[in-house]
C-alpha cells in the first residue's frame, strides 16, 4: 500500500510517509530501521581507550603501548557485524543516504564534550567521483548540525588512493599510507574529531592525525560508526 502511494510522489514527499525497515521490511514509521531491529544491532564491546579494539577490562591494548598511533582516543558506535554491516554498505555502495542521517543519531552520544572541530575521513577525488558522495561526509554533516560544532570540509585532502592492506603487518601498513593526505590550513591548537564510517586497520586514521598533528592539531580523536574486531 505505501509503496504503491510513494511511487507517484516527489522525494520530499516520501521522506515524510512510514517507510518499510531497512532490516526488516516491516513498516517502521519515520526513520530508515524499526526498534526492534534498532535493539538488533551489535554494540561495541569494551577496548582500548586509544584505538577501541576489544581488550579486556578496556585497558589499552598491546600495540597502542608498544607502537603509540598519532591520533589520541578513538570511539566507537558498533562492531562492525550484521545488521549493521549491512546498512553501512548500503549507504556506500547502493545509495541509501538516509541510512547517514540514522548512523549520525546513533553516534550522537558518542562526541566527546570538548570544543572540537569535526572532519569527515576525505576520499580521494576518484572514488567521489565513481560514488557521487562521501559517505563520511554525510555521517558528519548532521552531527555537526546537531551538536553545534563546526564541520571542516576541504582543509584535507586525500591525495594518494592506497588501501591500507590488512595483510601487512602494522608497521608496513603504516608506511604504505604515508603521504595519503594534504592539508593546506592550520589547526593549531585545536581538537579534532574524525568521523569515518568503518575502521579496520586503523592505518588511514593513524596517517590523517599525523598529517593534522603536523599541522598543528592539539588532539585528535576518531568517531567511528563501526570498529571490526581485530586490527589485521
Ligand atoms: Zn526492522
Ligand atoms: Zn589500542
Amino acid at each position: 500500500m505505501l509503496a504503491v502511494l510513494r511511487r507517484g510522489l516527489p522525494a520530499v514527499a516520501n521522506l515524510l510517509l512510514p517507510q518499510d525497515c531497512f532490516v526488516c521490511g516491516d513498516d517502521c514509521g519515520p526513520g530508515p530501521v524499526c526498534a526492534a531491529c534498532r535493539t538488533l544491532l551489535p554494540s561495541q564491546p569494551a577496548g582500548c581507550p586509544v584505538c577501541a579494539v576489544p581488550t579486556e577490562e578496556g585497558l589499552t591494548c598491546g600495540r597502542c603501548l608498544r607502537d603509540p598511533p598519532a591520533f589520541d582516543a578513538t570511539h566507537a558506535g558498533f562492531a562492525y557485524a550484521f545488521p549493521l554491516d549491512r546498512i553501512v554498505q548500503a549507504l556506500k555502495y547502493r545509495h541509501r543516504l538516509a541510512l547517514a542521517g540514522f548512523l549520525a543519531d546513533a553516534l550522537l552520544p558518542l562526541v566527546p564534550p570538548e570544543k572540537a572541530v569535526l572532519l569527515p575521513m576525505p576520499l580521494h577525488v576518484r572514488r567521489l567521483r565513481e560514488r557521487g558522495f562521501n559517505q563520511a561526509v554525510e555521517i558528519a554533516r548532521p552531527l555537526a548540525r546537531a551538536i553545534g560544532l563546526p564541520l571542516e570540509l576541504g582543509a584535507v585532502r586525500r591525495v594518494l588512493n592506497t588501501a591500507p592492506q590488512a595483510s601487512l603487518p602494522w608497521k608496513a601498513r603504516r608506511v604504505n599510507m604515508r603521504g595519503a593526505f594534504r592539508c593546506d590550513a592550520s589547526f593549531t591548537g585545536k581538537t579534532v574529531i574524525v568521523v569515518d564510517d568503518v575502521m579496520t586497520t586503523g592505518a588511514t586514521l593513524d596517517e590523517l592525525a599525523r598529517t593534522l598533528k603536523r599541522h598543528g592539531a592539539a588532539r585528535v580523536e576518531n568517531l567511528v560508526v563501526a570498529r571490526t574486531p581485530s586490527p589485521a
